[in-house]
């Protein structure tokens, strides 16, 4: 069932509530979806881009609220230099809106098809440099939110708990109708990319995690080769082309994708195709990575670009001070998988760093900074027996699941790796819908 008018007569007739997909196209028509007369089915949960790879943005047998009929930027401040927009604004789009104005988000956030609502309550992050925040979450300064009975609440830095808890809650709280975020105008970093092997890579990676740089690397274990993209502020930097970052970014995202999921068909002898999959990811980041590929910054190939929907993809993150260990064990992981069970991902890992940030009660780097790993194939047969695979390395390693980009993780994990954090969250989910309207099952094995 799609509505996009829903009650829009202003005659109303209970029946009863079947499931349903709702496109609000302004607030009036959010708040009446959650009224606590709406004939709506429960549980209702709000949705962005749908990219989240766990079930936080599903309700079968509910109710789901689309928000990218919100779509507006309200405001650019020059002066003060915030950006208020509605929460189904996608970030290629404020990304664009802002670079007119010389201003950028502050932050590293690829996967621009993603909506406001969705990257400030789900961790979206990026690889910042130094200890610059890492998630978009943390530089919100105030947000409009809809209850869970239909009322608006605005939610600021004044009441600190309360947006702490706002961040990164998974629409749990509340459904973000609009937010205010702190932007900057542009600024130009310089970028290195190096090739190295993984035990290199490992030798020098507790110095990388504490250095003030923007770390992010993508790892290809059957070829023993990781690639380095370091980042950092210099005097000087000169100019930050467009060109060469779009290219880049439609190489990585958009061109690798296509043509694994291509080759999958045409070169059905697995050796061969891998042979030639890494290959030609080691020639892309070649090419991509060069000396042209040189000074950027936070709006550089950043325009709205749409994720290629073949892709699987599980996130977890580890603490940055084991990870020289956890690297080396990842890449023994892979080659070990695809030694027993014959399924490995054709898409190189992409890792990134992400700096000790205390802003909201369930960020995963809440209390030191992390890498984030995240293992990506175009495969999808085989896929969910790997992902169980990897949960059990993930945990052997202290690895802190991400409730909107871990698959399959086990509750009982995750409730004991964010700890008396999550305990907290909960009381207040509990005061905030106690009725659970909010809560899905996939949500409920943790939060309820
Ligand atoms: C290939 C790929 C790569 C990715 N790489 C990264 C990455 O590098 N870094 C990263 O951080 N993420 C990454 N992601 C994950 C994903 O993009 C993020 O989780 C993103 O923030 C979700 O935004 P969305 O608009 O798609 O939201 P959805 O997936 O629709 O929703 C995500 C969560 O936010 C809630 N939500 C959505 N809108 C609102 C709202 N208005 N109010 C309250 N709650 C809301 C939903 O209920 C759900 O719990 C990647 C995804 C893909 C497909």
């Amino acid at each position: 069932m799609q509505s996009t008018g829903f009650r829009d007569t202003g005659r109303f007739v209970r029946r009863a509530a079947s499931p349903g997909i709702f496109t609000p196209a302004n607030l009036a028509k959010l708040m009446r979806c959650l009224e606590p007369d709406a004939n709506v089915a429960l549980p209702i949960r709000v949705r962005g881009a749908g990219s989240a790879a766990t079930d936080c943005n599903e309700s079968p047998a509910g109710t789901v609220l689309h928000t990218t009929g919100l779509d507006r930027i309200i405001s650019i401040d020059n002066y003060n230099h915030t950006v208020t927009a509605e929460a189904g604004v996608r970030l290629g789009t404020l990304v664009a809106a802002l670079a007119d104005q010389g201003l950028e988000l502050i932050g590293s956030h690829d996967q621009t098809e993603r909506t406001l609502g969705g990257a400030l309550a789900a961790p979206c992050m990026g690889p910042g440099i130094g200890e610059q925040a890492s998630y978009l979450s943390s530089q919100v300064v105030s947000m409009k939110v809809i209850t869970v009975s239909g009322r608006v609440m605005n939610v600021s830095e004044e009441q600190q708990h309360l947006l702490h808890a706002f961040r990164i809650s998974y629409g749990m709280l509340g459904i973000i109708y609009e937010a205010t975020l702190r932007v900057r105008p542009i600024t130009t970093f310089t970028a290195s990319h190096r090739s190295v092997s993984t035990g290199k890579f490992a030798d020098v990676m507790d110095r990388l995690s504490n250095a003030n740089v923007g770390l992010k690397f993508y790892v290809l274990p059957h070829r023993d080769r990781v690639y380095l993209d370091l980042r950092r502020y210099e005097a000087e930097p000169g100019n930050a082309y467009q060109a060469p970052w779009k290219i880049k970014d439609w190489g990585e995202s958009t061109v690798l994708p296509q043509v694994f999921k291509s080759l999958s068909r045409v070169v059905p002898i697995p050796s061969v195709r891998y042979q030639l999959i890494d290959s030609i990811s080691a020639a892309t980041h070649g090419l991509v990575n060069t000396r042209f590929v040189k000074n950027g910054n936070n709006a550089s190939g950043r325009r709205r670009r749409k994720t290629p929907g073949n892709l699987q993809y599980s996130t977890w993150c580890f603490p940055a001070s084991d990870f020289s260990l956890v690297v080396k064990a990842y890449a023994e992981f892979c080659r070990e998988t695809f030694a027993r069970s014959g399924y490995r991902c054709d898409m190189p890992a992409v890792g990134f760093r992400v700096g000790k940030d205390p802003s909201a009660l369930l960020s995963p780097s809440f209390d030191d900074a992390v890498i984030a790993l995240q293992t990506t194939s175009t495969q999808r047969q085989g896929w969910d027996d790997f992902v169980i695979d990897l949960n059990q390395f993930a945990e052997n390693w202290g690895g802190t699941p991400l409730f909107s980009e871990s698959r399959a993780f086990r509750a009982e994990y995750a409730t004991r790796a964010y700890g008396s954090r999550l305990e907290f969250f909960r009381k207040i989910r509990r005061q905030l819908d106690p009725e659970k309207r909010l809560l899905n099952p996939f949500l409920a094995q943790c939060f309820a």
